[in-house]
């Protein structure tokens, strides 16, 4: 039995063959599960069109029959934007996984939304080019879901998130019809520009089936160092230092905290601590140059010995092979997974502009503390864009449960300290449901209205992706 009419369902599964139609629980518990555990999904249906056409069709029907729909990618969101609850359909893209084209004239890769991130990455590279979106979860998320997201990643600083990386989309409406705005434009001033609506919708307002990316040159050298810093507010100083000495060369800028380094080192297996002086805080920076002559190294030293002359860092080591670069990069990579062994851990993917991230680190500590004594901080991230990934784990003799307990308590301390500093409360995943209410009462009203009425007018009756992001009920439902 299904919530869907008889005739509902032979439809789909006319449309779709054994391949793109299944109600195997065994098949949905993957879909239906999300990895934080804080949501999880109860949809008895998913789809997997292998083409636009399919897409359009499968949602046509399904707005025949009243039925809502949930657009997923690689299922890698963390707050519970692409799980659908039992009178849902769930529509996965994976089987829509080509790479199309990769033009080397208009520096362009035109792809399937359900194109895992990394195979993009590799496509592009194997014609001597770069598509720098690179994230945690590149292996896994599609690029559907990180333009859904406007993920950002590593690269950032450098190159923009998925929106200033993406030139056109291909969208199913949630009546079927599509919207071809696939483009290598760099430049159209016709209007408003739809495509910037769909991307960080989170499947709110269309399905992107298809997009046309922006590539790069492929960088020709790499420099990358590991530095003892003495406090945030050096690395912000020791930044701004970077981007001044280095031009448009630093690909990549975390800040790590020690008891952050010190978890990857201790628990993750192989890894060698960079420097042998004990630090509060690290930082770990990359240049990159795509002009075949350009010294990036001693360009890299250079800015050592000024930064160690000025006092804002105290030791630092540069990679001297592929291996030793990977093993710094093997330790901010690690830490999600190394916090793991220490206990719960509340976190936080917010931003703040670059300027701030000093004040947000200290003010959210004392505060924090000041909620659960003995919490211990272990705060990282993509600082080169404001986007820390402010994260606690559990002091060391409390009860998990208990600690995990005071999540949204937590949560509500360090994003009233993100709006105090002019922050955003989602930097990383979107809002889903995860933070669809706390977005209500903390953005700009104006904003939330607007919200709302392109909601409305891109989907009337709610049936996309419903109550994520935004909620509302339209009259006739
Ligand atoms: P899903 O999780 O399946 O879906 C996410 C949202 O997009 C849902 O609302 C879904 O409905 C919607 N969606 C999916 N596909 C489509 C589509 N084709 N059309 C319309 N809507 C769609 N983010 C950052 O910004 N920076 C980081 O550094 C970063 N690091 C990460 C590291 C790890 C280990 C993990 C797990 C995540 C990280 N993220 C980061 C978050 C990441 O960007 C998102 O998880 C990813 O972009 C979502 O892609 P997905 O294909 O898994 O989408």
């Amino acid at each position: 039995m299904s919530f869907l009419p008889e005739a509902a369902l032979d439809e789909l599964k006319d449309l779709l063959g054994p391949k793109g139609f299944s109600m195997d629980s065994d098949v949905l518990a993957a879909h239906n599960a999300e990895a934080r555990g804080k949501f999880e999904g109860h949809a008895e249906i998913i789809l997997f069109p292998a083409s636009t056409e399919e897409v359009a069709k499968a949602v046509a029907i399904c707005a025949a029959h009243d039925i809502a729909i949930v657009p997923q990618g690689g299922n890698t969101g963390r707050c519970g934007g692409a799980v659908a609850d039992s009178k849902q359909v769930l529509i996965n893209l994976k089987r829509m996984n080509r790479v199309i084209e990769i033009d080397g004239r208009d520096f362009t890769a035109t792809v399937e939304a359900g194109a895992i991130l990394q195979n993009i990455q590799e496509a592009a590279e194997e014609q001597d080019l770069l598509f720098p979106l690179s994230l945690g979860a590149e292996g896994t998320c599609q690029i559907g879901g990180n333009l859904a997201t406007n993920a950002g990643g590593l690269n950032v600083i450098r190159y923009g998130n998925a929106r200033d990386l993406c030139l056109g989309l291909e969208v199913v409406l949630p009546d079927g019809t599509v919207w071809n705005g696939l483009s290598k434009l760099r430049k159209d001033n016709t209007g408003y520009d739809l495509r910037d609506l769909f991307i960080g919708a989170e499947g709110t307002l269309g399905i992107i089936t298809k997009a046309t990316l922006k590539l790069f040159a492929q960088p020709k050298h790499v420099a990358t160092a590991w530095i003892a810093v003495p406090s945030p507010e050096c690395a912000i100083d020791l930044l701004a230092l970077a981007r001044r000495h280095t031009g448009d060369a630093i690909a990549a800028f975390e800040l790590i905290s020690s008891f952050a380094h010190d978890l990857s080192v201790t628990y993750l297996k192989g890894l060698t601590r960079p420097l042998a002086t004990k630090t509060n805080w690290h930082v770990l920076i990359e240049l990159t140059s795509s002009r075949p002559k350009d010294d990036l190294e001693v360009l890299l030293v250079d800015l050592l010995a000024q930064a160690v002359e000025i006092g804002l860092a105290t030791d630092a080591t540069l990679a001297q092979s592929e291996a030793q670069r990977k093993n710094l990069w093997a330790i901010r990579e690690g830490i999600p997974e190394a916090q793991g062994y220490e206990g719960g851990s509340i976190k936080h993917d917010v931003s703040v502009p670059v300027s701030k991230v000093a004040e947000l680190l200290k003010r959210g500590m004392v505060r924090a503390d000041a909620l659960i004594p003995g919490i211990r901080p272990c705060p990282f991230g993509h600082v080169g864009d404001g986007n820390i990934h402010f994260n606690f784990s559990q002091p060391a003799t409390m009860d998990k449960q208990a600690y995990l307990a005071q999540w949204e308590s937590l949560n509500s301390v360090i994003h009233d300290i993100v709006a105090e500093l002019g922050g955003s409360i989602s930097a990383e995943h979107g809002i889903g449901q995860l933070k669809r209410d706390e977005l209500a009462l903390r953005a700009d009203p104006v904003k939330m209205r607007l919200l709302k009425e392109i909601k409305k007018a891109l989907d009337v009756q709610n049936r996309l992706n419903p109550d994520k992001v935004v909620s509302f009920k339209h009259p006739d439902h």
